[in-house]
């Protein structure tokens, strides 16, 4: 961190200052004497320092960070992929391409178990369904909740598929316990609170970028849950609101390769909020893994014309079959291609 102090900071004001610097935070600070003013370099663990706080000094004039404000997630300070496995043995970020399908809501028994069985045959490893919806309208339909917790582990059992499914609040932590990867959706990234108890969880996280957060932003929720001590966080870029309105959102596909050279945590995108299309998905699928994505995320509805949610997003099992024999096919063509 780089403070540059206004030109008035008298002597007696600078050793203060310099003083609090080391004994509040740790940090060793260089003092660099100016002809016009006096700049200080932080040489240490900076994150805990209050960029606010700095700047709400009287004889500071400017301050810039010159390190992340994030460490766990920070792939500097852990520079090898973070590996999750799930408790099948099935891994994400090891390298190989993880697919998550399934319907936006889990409706009933029959559907979301007949769109496990079609999304696993075409070799999806991971089944999604949201039993709490975020619905944008108080009137749309708010999902099955417990009941849909229930069908999604009936989907389960039955086709051996782990589940992905999101939470709201912090009070039904429990009552997603036997579930394979907890969801925090775009609306609860910043949903300070929830992530800091699901910190204190050892649950694989699917953490999905806000609709207006930046990178770095998303960086430090995932830095929330994983200094709470729960490391095993998955990033997921699932596009965001630009003036753009030909798609429902506009995919930062940018996002994977930045990520995967800020952080060494997995990443994921979702096509089908990227774009609100189903006709969008297959390119945005090809263009992800291209880009780096550890995995994806579809939506898949056996009769999209009648979802309950995100119809027009939703792929049909037969759609997805295509999408999912093009996306592993690139894959393995990447991979032949990076042993060469
Ligand atoms: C979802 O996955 O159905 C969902 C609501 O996602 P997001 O939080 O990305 O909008
Ligand atoms: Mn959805």
């Amino acid at each position: 961190m780089i403070i540059v102090l206004k030109p008035e900071c008298t002597k007696e004001q600078l050793q203060s200052f310099k003083d609090q610097l080391t004994s509040d935070y740790g940090v060793k600070v260089n003092i660099w004497e100016g002809v016009h003013s006096t700049v200080l370099g932080l040489i240490g663990d900076t994150t805990a320092i209050d960029i606010d706080y700095i700047k709400a000094q009287d004889i500071v004039d400017e301050v810039r960070r010159v390190q992340e404000p994030y460490k766990k997630a920070n792939r500097k300070f852990h520079p090898e992929n973070t590996v999750i496995e799930l408790s099948n043995g099935l891994k994400i970020g090891d390298g190989s391409l993880t697919i998550m399908a399934g319907p936006c809501s889990v409706e009933s028994s029959e559907q979301i178990c007949e769109i496990a069985r079609d999304v696993k045959a075409s070799g999806a490893q991971i089944l999604r369904g949201g039993a709490f919806k975020p619905r944008t309208s108080p009137y749309a339909f708010q999902g099955l909740k417990a009941e849909g917790l229930d069908l999604l582990k009936e989907a389960r059992k039955e086709t051996g598929l782990p589940i992905v499914t999101e939470i709201m609040r912090v009070s039904h932590i429990d009552m997603f316990e036997n579930v394979d990867i907890i969801q925090v959706g775009a609306r609860n990234m910043q949903n300070f609170e929830l992530l800091k108890e699901l910190g204190k969880t050892k649950k694989p996280i699917l953490l999905k970028r806000g609709l207006s957060s930046t990178i770095e932003e998303l960086l430090m929720s995932a830095e929330y849950i994983m200094a709470g001590g729960n490391d095993n966080v998955i990033l997921c870029e699932r596009g965001i609101r630009t003036f753009e309105t030909y798609t429902r959102n506009t995919l930062d596909l940018s996002a994977v390769p930045v990520l995967k050279s800020l952080s060494h945590l997995p990443v994921v995108v979702d096509p089908s909020h990227g774009t609100g299309k189903s006709s969008l998905v297959e390119s945005m699928s090809m263009a992800a893994v291209a880009a780096g994505a550890d995995g994806l995320i579809i939506e898949v509805h056996n009769n999209p014309k009648k979802a309950l949610s995100d119809g027009a997003q939703s792929l049909t099992p037969k759609q997805f079959d295509h999408v999912a024999k093009s996306v592993f096919g690139l894959k393995n063509y990447l991979n032949s291609q990076a042993n060469k």
